[in-house]
């Protein structure tokens, strides 16, 4: 039997972690935290009871129908819709942009073909074809109106550059509908893990061919006693930052305390550049089963990451994607090591897709031992 080692405790090593350890593997888990469940980390505040959300709001949805088995099979998950809303222009208005968005916003009474006309006739730029950056993109489908007021001063404060700096396809995460549907995700499953998942986690990695060490921070000289390494860190730091840093947006949380409620939603999200945090996470609002009397938000903004700072968001335009190429050149001809998930692959990854990954990677990693075959450095390719 294999011996393997994972580094890191959140998702990625978890779940690979499991899979292993099923087929017989002996499995040792490493993280630097404290804690397991990486940036998905949840906990229970002692003071109020809510479940906070440490590392930022996570909401579970997906497509994948293997995934949402799985994540089901560790923990109970509940039903919860993200609605989010967003205050801009002194108004609070319902977001992804839907038909509720654009009548409030253009103070009009339009029926769906109608806004949807509006839309193309009045307000979208057609003339670009083929949008290549977010601001292009922002002003194809919504328009210039809705661009400044929803999206351009959000996304310099959560990217610190120019929309017209950054790829289309951060935008195109999120849709704009003419009907009044005002769930932010399109997704088949949605649900909020009813224990918080730290829990599911902590189920994940409970197994007996599975150890877990918390507060060790990994060194290459460990990798020497396991089979294969599993390395969910950030990539470059696997190498010391030998070819320079992959940049990174890091997010700091102000939090704070009231009794009641605060804003009466999950998520308020500011357009403005000139208020300074990106949005105000309540968080009791992700467990509405729950009754607190006290209740705990977060303001959020985003900077960029400096070297004691966690990395949050891959930043991936044109510099960091020519060093990140640098990097997979050197992680290629590094032995008994992959790279896994959001850091290990330097993409911004859901929950959902590094489940799939994971569980993906597992088993193709077990087919490399069976036929006793070298495993790649990465089994998705991070360009
Ligand atoms: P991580 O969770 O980052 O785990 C990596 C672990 O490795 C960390 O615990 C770290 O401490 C450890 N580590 C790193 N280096 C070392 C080292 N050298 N030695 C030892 N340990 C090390 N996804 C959704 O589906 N829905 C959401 O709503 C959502 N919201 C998000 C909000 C924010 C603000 C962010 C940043 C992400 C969000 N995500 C969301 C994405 C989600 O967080 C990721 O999909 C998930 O955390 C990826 O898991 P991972 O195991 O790959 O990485
Ligand atoms: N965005 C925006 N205004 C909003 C919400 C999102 O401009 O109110 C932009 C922002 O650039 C963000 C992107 O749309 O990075 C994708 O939004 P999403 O909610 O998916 O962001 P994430 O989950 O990455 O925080």
């Amino acid at each position: 039997m294999g011996k393997y080692l994972m580094v890191g405790a959140g998702l990625s090593g978890a779940v690979i972690g499991r899979h292993l350890a099923e087929a017989g593997h002996d499995v040792t888990v490493v993280d630097s935290r404290a804690h397991i469940g990486g940036n998905c980390y949840t906990e229970r505040d002692a003071d109020t009871g809510v479940l906070v959300h440490v590392y930022g709001p996570h909401i579970f949805h997906t497509d994948d129908a293997e995934v949402w088995d799985y994540v089901n099979a560790y923990e109970t998950f509940l039903p919860y819709k993200n609605r989010v809303k967003a205050t801009t222009g002194g108004a609070v208005y319902s977001l992804p942009v839907n038909l509720h968005t654009i009548n409030q916003f253009f103070g009009r009474t339009m029926r769906p073909d109608e806004a949807r006309d509006f839309i193309v006739d009045e307000q979208a730029d057609t003339s670009i074809t083929d949008p290549q950056t977010f601001e292009e993109q922002a002003m194809r489908f919504v328009g210039k109106d809705l661009y400044e007021a929803f999206f351009k001063g959000y996304t310099m404060k959560q990217w610190g550059c120019h929309p017209s700096e950054l790829p289309a396809s951060i935008l195109k995460r999120l849709p704009v509908r003419f009907n009044y549907d005002d769930n932010y995700f399109f997704h088949q499953f949605q649900g909020m893990p009813e224990n918080g998942y730290t829990t599911m986690i902590q189920a994940i990695l409970d197994h007996a061919n599975i150890t877990v060490h918390l507060n060790t921070v990994f060194d290459r000289s460990q990798a020497e006693d396991y089979d294969h390494v599993f390395y969910s860190g950030p990539l470059d730091g696997y190498f010391d930052f030998e070819l320079g840093r992959l940049g990174y947006r890091t997010l700091d949380f102000e939090r704070f305390t009231c009794e009641g409620d605060y804003q009466g939603c999950a998520v308020m999200n500011y357009g403005e550049v000139d208020v300074p945090y990106t949005r105000i996470t309540e968080h009791k609002h992700f467990a509405p089963w729950e009754d607190h009397e006290g209740s705990i938000c977060y303001r959020e903004f985003s900077r960029a990451a400096g070297p004691d700072d966690i990395p949050y968001y891959p930043i991936r335009q044109v510099a960091e994607k020519a060093l990140l190429g640098d990097y997979v050149a050197l992680a290629e001809e590094a032995d008994g090591v992959s790279f896994v998930g959001r850091l290990g692959t330097y993409r911004y990854l859901d929950m959902d897709v590094t489940i799939r990954e994971a569980l993906d990677t597992a088993r193709s990693f077990l087919s490399h031992v069976q036929d006793g075959t070298r495993a790649p450095a990465f089994f998705v390719a991070p360009l």
